[in-house]
């Protein structure tokens, strides 16, 4: 059955034009989400229209990196070979400062030290030239 899958790691394929943006500034080392022009609402998935007041005005800005640890899960079954060896790991749910619920997982936090509120930080984590992925460390 493992022969069936690729043994690389799954990669980012044809992202939308918002969504390669939001990429392409993670590749930058930033992690930046929309912000209604009218009125301020921050969100994240990308999308065209503000959910709050149905602008389509918007902007990509910067976020603190910053926020809290608003939920997770930990996975002890490998849905691809190549996150086997990676079991059992966690994937959060970190509530941005900006308010946007973002999912990543953690660096350097074992799965048993994880707690809700607990601070983290974005931290990038470099896949090549193109991509890197925004992942969370304890606030420092
Ligand atoms: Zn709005």
């Amino acid at each position: 059955m493992a022969g069936e899958y690729p043994q690389a790691r799954p990669m980012h394929q044809s992202p939308d034009d918002l969504n390669g943006q939001f990429w392409e500034h993670c590749a930058q080392g930033k992690l930046c989400f929309q912000r209604c022009d009218d009125c301020g609402t921050w969100r994240h998935m990308p999308r065209y229209m503000c959910a709050q007041c149905g602008s389509d005005q918007w902007q990509w800005q910067v976020s603190s990196g910053k926020g809290r640890v608003f939920s997770w899960i930990i996975t002890h079954q490998a849905m691809h070979p190549k996150f086997r060896e990676e079991t059992p790991y966690a994937t959060l749910v970190v509530e941005m400062e900006e308010g946007v619920r973002f999912v990543s997982r953690p660096l350097g936090i074992g799965n048993d030290e994880l707690a809700l509120d607990m601070p983290v930080e974005v931290v990038f984590e470099p896949l090549g030239e193109e991509l890197a992925l925004p992942l969370f460390r304890r606030a420092r």
